[in-house]
């Protein structure tokens, strides 16, 4: 039998720019739909620190992409390894935001990414959270959503992210601001699949909004695009 939207599992992307509160978001969806979460981000952050690792320049395209290939990524929820090693926390530094942001411009390690991005999909629902999820990695997704927010809370919202080793005193907004916004325009003008939000997204301002209002709006979206929750 052919599969079709109706018979397979559902592919929920949820894209957006950084400090948009994809990741809190898309896990609270994953979890009501009883989905996989699986954050695209966190693939080009652990090629950006592999790289690292092995000393790999992040201007030599054939090595970046021959590792994306090779490397071996385990992402669950939010904890992410590479080769056995737990990357969850040393891959949300400000010198991997700004390395993933560099790896992610090189069109074979997207070529490569995007594939093991859509192999997720066999194995069943998925909420699936990055910058080009409905554009170019499931342009059939049943729902798209892309969520933003005004740069100045985006920025404010970085910077008090423990997440992100950037909470406490020494997190200065307004260096926060500045590498986001370096960040944002690398991901918007980029050559290939650049941040962008696909037609037939709904679009979703989370600004002056607090999580729980947003969660309850995405999964009413999703209710409204995919019928009843399970
Ligand atoms: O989402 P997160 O901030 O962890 O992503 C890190 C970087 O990875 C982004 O700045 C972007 O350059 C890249 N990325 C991408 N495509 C995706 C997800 C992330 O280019 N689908």
């Amino acid at each position: 039998m052919t599969e079709t939207s109706e018979t397979r599992p559902p592919v929920i992307a949820i894209d957006g720019p950084s400090g948009a509160g994809k990741g809190s978001v898309s896990r609270a969806v994953a979890q009501a739909l009883s989905c996989r979460y699986v954050d695209t981000g966190a693939m080009y952050r652990a090629v950006a620190w592999m790289a690292g690792h092995e000393g790999i320049s992040f201007d030599d395209e054939p090595l970046l992409t021959e590792l994306s290939e090779r490397v071996e990524l385990r992402l669950a929820g939010r904890s992410v390894e590479v080769e056995g090693h737990d990357v969850t926390s040393v891959i949300r530094t400000a010198e991997i935001d700004s390395a993933a942001a560099r790896v992610a411009r090189v069109p074979g390690v997207r070529e490569v990414l995007v594939r093991r991005q859509r192999a997720y999909a066999a194995t069943g629902g998925l909420v699936m959270e990055g910058r080009d999820i409905g554009t170019t990695v499931f342009p059939e997704a049943d729902v798209k959503i892309y969520l933003d927010a005004s740069a100045e809370e985006r920025a404010s919202r970085r910077a008090s992210d423990p997440a992100h080793g950037l909470g406490g005193a020494d997190a200065a907004l307004s260096d926060v601001a500045t590498a986001l916004e370096a960040r944002d325009h690398s991901d918007r003008t980029r050559q290939n699949s650049p941040l962008t939000m696909a037609d037939d997204a709904v679009l979703v301002d989370t600004t002056g909004v607090p999580l729980d209002g947003v969660i309850r709006r995405v999964l009413e979206i999703v209710q409204t695009r995919l019928g009843a929750l399970p």
